[in-house]
């Protein structure tokens, strides 16, 4: 029978070899190293896991909590992946959390919180898991009417305990600056938009700021992922009027690193801001575009554009919670995002998709790793919100755009994306997503929740006020 220590050991198989394999991905399509795994579940599972399942449920508050929100990670995002890399009977590193559930994700009218909205963004779904509150779309951590409300990790900052936000996406992209950042629209990156478009939330009318200046401000302990060029912008009023915004984050105490060997020489005592790209992070594969009529079988295919110096998330996971780790303090809150995932699915486009859902896994793999030698840390693995993709039949005469790849156990899979004509972007989908828990206060994702309910399990976890 397997027991939950058989599935924390996987968990570290998952690690490694989740490191591994985004190192050397896409791989060559030969025997899964976890093949033998997979001939196991090809089997029907006998196993009574009722001793397993009691066993994962724990009470009582979390020391820490890491939160992994794959953007636009539906369960199709999640099979295609898993049918890639691993192979159908295969599973991945966030396959082995042991609690599961599902939560629904609309958003609420502008000024109407009463009246849903079945189709959220990332903004009001992100102000729906770190604050509580429903909003409407493009909305960063205000309610309906556009008033602040507190975030996870402003409140875990107030509780003495140190935070961090990590994502492949520009860190004032909506995931990211609902932690840290008030605006009316999440368009409002730097103060150039600011001023344009949150006239409410502008220096020179006496607001906030932007979100890179208010993220500043926020000043979490790490903030890793790319959008560099906001910071170039210059501050309209105040102190650093005139300005670039980096000069703040400077003047904050950060240190400011560019590329994957600076990230790995940081060190606790200071905190710590990492600016990998202009805008996103480049993506990890590339492949075929899916098309009306579908494309012949294709392989996905390393990145040819994706900077050597660009540290993969699971190293920015790593860095950040050796930074983040104290065992004398208080313990700690960490978000990390992956982006491009979403953008992907946007794009149609399977290859980048999967290859950034695999870079995810890699992720949530180091995540896990960790939790499972400080037994007091909640890790919840989850989407903001559904997606486009499908995984159709191969003859399906979809009226839609296809692509079909061939995966490590070299079949064929044939992907469809139709929520939107060629070439205009693919739209989220209203569904339910995946939530799955491992830890303190993991029982509360089970059966089927609300995103906003996220809030309160992890403030619980984290004792927060
Ligand atoms: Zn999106």
């Amino acid at each position: 029978m397997r027991t939950v220590l058989t599935g924390r050991r996987k968990w570290v198989t998952a690690g490694v070899l989740g490191a591994a394999l985004v190192a050397a991905a896409p791989v060559a399509f030969a025997a899964s190293p976890e093949s033998d795994d997979s001939a196991a579940r090809a089997a029907a599972a006998s196993g009574d896991r009722t001793q397993e399942v009691r066993q994962a449920i724990q009470g009582g508050a979390a020391r820490n909590v890491i939160l992994f929100i794959g953007d636009g990670m539906g369960q199709s995002e999640i099979t295609s992946a898993r049918n890639y890399e691993r192979g159908a009977a295969g599973r991945l590193a966030m396959d082995e959390l042991p609690l599961t559930g599902d939560y629904t994700t609309y958003a609420v009218e502008k000024g109407n919180p009463a009246k849903p909205d079945y189709v959220t963004d990332s903004a009001a779904s992100g102000t729906g898991w770190a604050t509580g509150t429903k909003t409407y779309n493009g909305a960063i951590s205000v309610d309906a009417y556009g008033n602040p409300v507190p975030t996870l990790l402003e409140l875990a900052k107030r509780g003495g305990l140190r935070t961090g936000d990590v994502t492949t996406s520009e860190v004032q992209d909506a995931t990211p600056a609902v932690l840290g950042a008030h605006v009316v629209d999440r368009d409002c990156k730097g103060p150039d938009e600011t001023t344009k478009k949150c006239a409410q939330n502008a220096k020179e009318n006496g607001g906030a700021g932007s979100i890179s200046e208010q993220l500043v401000q926020t000043r979490p302990d790490v903030l890793l992922g790319g959008g560099a060029k906001y910071f170039d912008q210059k501050a309209t009023a105040g102190q650093f009027k005139g300005k670039p915004v980096l000069d703040q984050a400077k003047a904050a105490g950060y240190d400011v690193v560019t590329t994957s060997d600076d990230l790995a020489k940081a060190r606790p005592g200071k905190p710590l801001l990492g600016l990998f790209a202009p805008g996103n992070l480049p993506v990890n594969w590339v492949g075929p575009k899916a098309v009306q009529g579908g494309t012949a079988p294709s392989r996905c295919t390393p990145n040819p554009a994706l900077p050597k110096t660009q540290p993969k998330l699971a190293e920015q996971t790593r860095k950040a919670l050796q930074l983040l780790d104290d065992r004398r303090g208080k313990g700690f809150f960490l978000q990390v995002e992956g982006a491009s995932i979403d953008k992907q699915d946007h794009a149609a486009d399977p290859c980048g998709q999967i290859g950034e859902t695999i870079d995810f896994d890699a992720a949530v793999a180091a995540g896990l790793a960790y939790a499972r030698s400080h037994a007091d840390t909640l890790v919840v693995v989850t989407a903001d919100h559904g997606h486009t993709s499908q995984i159709v039949s191969n003859d399906a005469k979809s009226p839609g755009q296809t692509a079909t790849l061939v995966t490590n156990e070299g079949a064929n899979m044939t992907l469809n994306y139709g929520t939107a004509l060629p070439g205009s972007s693919m739209e989220h989908t209203g569904t339910q997503v995946r939530i799955a828990a491992y830890g303190p206060q993991a029982a509360n994702v089970v059966g089927l929740t609300n995103q906003t309910d996220l809030f309160g399990t992890v403030k619980r976890a984290l004792r927060l006020r």
